[in-house]
């Protein structure tokens, strides 16, 4: 049996931050801080624990906001006290943390050893060097080569964040740092769209006219071809949507952009849009005219499949002149596919499909 994976997310607030990246409202000020302590992490460790179940459980302690290694160096070791003092007592099993490429360094992944931190995600948004500078994030596409190289030497898991849809960022230049997440074998990745927040330099680029946000439709097209990469690569994605400053008041903050409360719903929705379609389009139409056609599949997919709204099923039916499709959920892995088509029971390889996908695309 798999363990059922708990996060208790600590989110570290800067008082500031020294960076200027367009789209975050971090007010300017020199050096971070945080006005978080540990009594605050230990009892919210203890909130979120006494609220899990018993048994076999995977518990990770997640400090969140982007720049944790810059803090003090006191602070850090205050903070992570808490989580090492859980782990000792077997309460929690991993400590994780997210930081900037440039705040890596020999000292403090000795820190971060010390104190037994198992994750380091990086907050990189882009390996293309022209769009790391236009964004003002104020470090180079070499810096997060360096650091990721440093994290996986001292036997960290790596995580990588990226963003699509930057200033003067394009679909190719998504897929490229894609590319090179790959190659540096990451433990997770995350995926955000970027979002014109109130107060940000980009909301001003946004009103001048210099900078477009990517519409919903043009942001779910790019997260597919990323989320099938990754997926081809069995590189585990565990959050698509929002942005890595996502203490922000949605609705309140968020100007414009390709936000979707149901962002990643939308995107595996249209992978198997894609997978379908595809795979259908091999057959011959006069099979599938006036028919009901049954999907089995696992029952985590079903919604994915049928899409939002059941759209996909609403498209295939039309695409197909089919008379219905009916989505049975079933004991079987995910990702699994049975289409059936009265006696005929057509088992679709995802994997494969993805890979003809990503070839006729000229991505891989
Ligand atoms: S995204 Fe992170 S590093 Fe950049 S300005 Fe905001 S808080 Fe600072």
């Amino acid at each position: 049996m798999s363990k059922n994976y708990f996060i208790i997310p600590i989110f570290v607030p800067h008082l500031g931050c020294p960076h200027d990246c367009v789209f975050c409202n971090q007010r300017r000020i020199t050096g971070l801080s945080t006005d978080v302590t540990a009594e605050y992490v230990e009892q919210t460790i203890e909130e979120y624990i006494s609220t899990f179940p018993e048994g076999k459980i995977h518990v990770e302690v997640a400090f969140y906001g982007g720049s944790f290694t810059g803090i003090d160096m006191e602070v850090q070791k205050n903070l992570l006290s808490v989580p090492l003092k859980y782990k000792a007592k077997n309460k929690i099993d991993g400590i994780r943390l997210s930081t900037r490429p440039d705040y890596i360094d020999e000292k403090v992944l000795n820190l971060l050893k010390k104190y037994k931190v198992d994750t380091i995600e990086l907050g990189v948004q882009s390996l293309k060097d022209e769009v790391l500078n236009k964004s003002g994030r104020g470090h180079s596409s070499r810096q997060v080569f360096d650091a990721a190289k440093l994290i996986k030497d001292y036997g960290f898991n790596l995580g990588l964040q990226m963003m699509i849809g930057l200033v003067g960022d394009t679909k190719e230049n998504a897929i490229y740092t894609a590319k090179e997440f790959i190659k540096l074998d990451p433990y997770c990745v995350r995926i955000y769209p970027t979002l014109v927040i109130k107060d940000t330099y980009l909301e001003k680029m946004y009103n001048k006219g210099v900078y477009n946000p990517l519409s919903l439709e043009e942001s779910i097209d790019i997260t597919t071809d990323l989320l099938m990469l990754f997926e081809y690569h069995n590189i585990n994605v565990i959050r698509v949507g929002l942005q890595p400053t996502d203490n922000i008041r949605l609705g309140r903050d968020v100007v414009i952009g390709p936000f979707h409360s149901s962002y990643r719903q939308l995107v595996e929705s249209n992978i198997y849009k894609i997978i379908l379609k595809d795979y259908l389009d091999t057959m011959d139409k006069a099979i599938f005219f006036n028919k009901t056609i049954s999907i089995k599949t696992n029952s985590k997919s079903i919604s994915n499949i049928a899409g939002q709204r059941s759209n996909n099923i609403k498209y295939l039916i039309d695409r197909y002149k089919l008379n219905n499709i009916k989505i049975y959920g079933e004991d079987m892995p995910e990702g699994s596919i049975y289409i059936c088509i009265e006696d005929l029971e057509i088992n679709i390889d995802k994997k494969e499909m993805i890979e003809m996908y990503l070839k006729r695309q000229a991505i891989i």
